[in-house]
């Protein structure tokens, strides 16, 4: 029954892009004795009941016992491990989430973890924590902190001081700069709580993103495509080309361009890459010589690339791929308008942009979303 209804729960908001985007987000249901998390490779919209893996919650809740590595990739590996030990016989072949931990932590029996674009304004703007303890009860601010042990370890803390201190569960989890964990004991309690929180967050939005498409002169389009085709060092590409009015006026000068020089979360740096490319010029000479200068500095090629004045190109190694960068460098641009009404955007800190760059896990979700998606 539980697990009927928490896929009912992950179908309902994984089909709906306001909530989930490539695949990210996880649910889970919980008795007394088991966690049954969504496997990493399921898409929330489609996953069917042994899609879940069953995980032992005493086995789970033994991790908090341990005294780990000092060193941070032992550390991960060595939880990672015990991570792997908790999943129940039979269940050998499915890989738990890598938030698996998280879940673990609320009472409550079913949890929805997402990434809204309309919350992750809230999540990444400047006034976000001041603004959530306005807006919430029950609900906690976490701040940045790297995925994984240290993430799920201070999540721990902050749920038992909420409990010690106000004698309530918490029910609403904000993460900085990534997304949000819903609580509850049943799918109405989940939907009250999801409906309650896009509908405040919605009320004091006041610069909302305008995606309303505007036709680029084809000839303009394609010049950009064929220079940059020219130009990359990878042969075997696919481009995507998307010009909105929010496009637009980013792409109107690099100061406008700017705010997307950092990013904001996890998800646009596993899918785009950490930084975008902004080019004035649409000879494929000089962006050959700037796409080197990029691969020097950063140690890898743009997935997106404005064209000043003209608009955006996504780059993916199919067709598949570049839509997916496409959507979610969108949702980026999107997350930097919403956090006008909230202070201005909050963007991640170096240090966890290099520790993302470098997560062997998340790239293991970006290579499953992209085999994966439709
Ligand atoms: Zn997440």
């Amino acid at each position: 029954m539980g697990l009927e209804i928490i896929a009912e729960i992950s179908h309902k908001y994984g089909a709906d892009s306001r909530y989930v985007l490539a695949g990210g987000g996880n649910t889970s249901y919980k008795n007394d004795e088991h966690l049954y998390i969504k496997g990493s490779g399921h898409a929330l919209a489609t996953i069917t009941n042994d899609g879940f893996v069953k995980m032992s919650r005493e086995k789970l809740a033994q991790i908090w016992t341990k005294v780990y590595s000092q060193s941070k990739d032992e550390r991960e590996a060595q939880v990672l491990s015990d991570m792997m030990a908790s999943r129940c016989e039979g269940e050998e072949s499915k890989r738990p989430s890598v938030e698996t931990l998280l879940h673990n932590l609320f009472k409550q029996t079913y949890v929805l973890h997402v990434h809204p674009t309309m919350v992750n304004g809230l999540t990444c703007a400047i006034n976000g924590k001041k603004i959530v303890s306005e807006l919430f009860e029950n609900a906690i601010w976490v701040e940045e902190t790297e995925p994984g042990y240290v993430l799920a370890s201070k999540c721990r803390e902050m749920i038992n001081d909420y409990e010690l201190k106000t004698g309530k569960t918490a029910d609403l989890l904000f993460l900085q700069n990534h997304g949000i964990f819903f609580a509850g004991n049943s799918k109405e309690e989940i939907d009250a709580l999801v409906s309650t929180v896009m509908t405040k967050i919605e009320e004091i939005s006041k610069i909302i993103p305008d995606m309303t498409e505007i036709e680029c002169a084809p000839e303009l389009s394609t010049a950009f495509e064929m220079a940059v085709k020219e130009a990359y060092p990878v042969k075997e590409i696919s481009t995507k080309f998307t010009l909105n009015k929010e496009v637009k006026r980013l792409c109107s000068s690099y100061e406008e361009f700017s705010v997307l020089m950092q990013p904001m979360s996890p998800d646009h740096i596993v899918y785009c890459k950490a930084i975008p490319l902004f080019i004035d010029t649409l000879d494929s000479q000089k962006i050959k010589q700037e796409l080197d200068e990029f691969e020097k500095k950063h140690g890898y090629l743009p997935k997106i690339i404005f064209a000043k004045d003209i608009g955006m190109l996504a780059i993916g190694n199919s067709e598949k791929d570049a839509c997916t960068v496409t959507e979610v460098w969108l949702d980026a641009v999107k997350i930097s308008v919403y956090a006008q009404s909230f202070g201005g955007v909050r963007h991640m800190a170096p240090d966890m942009v290099d520790f993302i760059v470098n997560w062997e896990v998340e790239s293991y979700r970006s290579k499953v979303a992209l085999n994966t998606a439709k």
